[in-house]
């Protein structure tokens, strides 16, 4: 499984060379040049680390790593600050906010490989760990032992029907089913007589997805896809 970094970096020069470094060592690399976005990203995408500049617009580094420390979904994201030389007191506090590490720019493109590798090593791995017995994406947690779901921490309301289609296509993430192969083996064993068509459930369950509806994606003239996402 790829492991995923997310780089909020607004000098761009840098933030290319980081996307393209990180890439070609198998990481799977977002970005942002954006405060803002960037933390929306780290609550959305689930990174396992995060490369954070100190000063950027819209939210400077060390706000975000304090708002990804606060929250209880994102708290145990790897955070790594990046600075430059003069900001070294400003990192001395982001350290005391919780981030994990921080490099000092310049750097090269080895040195920051080798301590995203070096953190991660430490880190535990959130995604495999948990797979066993929950699905979690951003803010949101499928659990699998409870039969619950829930969104930023709110349970919502599943039929179990919906639960064990929405189970059944997280545990197959990247393959495309027909409504036929759904109704067959994604609900099967159902004991109540239940809707027969897919579509309604589908949409039922996109509906209270949120923000996350787009992990269950529509092919045109197959079926439906779960995106593949860990
Ligand atoms: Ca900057």
């Amino acid at each position: 499984m790829k492991r995923k970094i997310l780089v909020v970096e607004d000098e761009l020069d840098i933030l290319e060379v980081l996307e393209f470094n990180l890439a070609r060592e198998g990481f799977k690399v977002l970005t942002s040049s954006d405060g803002e976005e960037g933390l929306a990203l780290v609550k959305s995408e689930a990174p396992d680390l995060v490369l954070l500049d100190l000063m950027l617009p819209g939210m400077d580094g060390i706000e975000i790593c304090r708002r990804i420390r606060e929250d209880p979904v994102t708290s145990q994201t790897v955070v790594v600050m990046l600075t430059a030389k003069s900001e070294e007191s400003d990192v001395v506090l982001g350290l005391g906010i919780g981030a994990d590490d921080y490099i000092a720019k310049p750097f090269s493109p080895r040195e920051v490989i080798a301590r995203v590798k070096a953190n991660l090593r430490r880190a535990p791995d959130v995604q495999s760990k948990t797979r066993e017995d929950s699905f979690r994406y951003g803010d949101l947690v499928v659990d699998y032992a409870k039969h619950e779901v829930t969104l930023a921490g709110s349970p919502q309301s599943f039929t179990a029907t919906e639960f064990r289609l929405l189970r059944f296509l997280a545990d197959h993430q990247g393959r495309v089913f027909t409504r036929d192969e759904l109704l067959t083996r994604g609900i099967k064993g159902e004991v109540v007589v239940v809707d027969r068509n897919i579509d309604v459930h589908i949409r039922s369950i996109r509906k209270k997805l949120g923000p996350h509806r787009d992990l269950i994606e529509t092919i045109r003239g197959v079926g439906y896809r779960f995106k593949e996402v860990s």
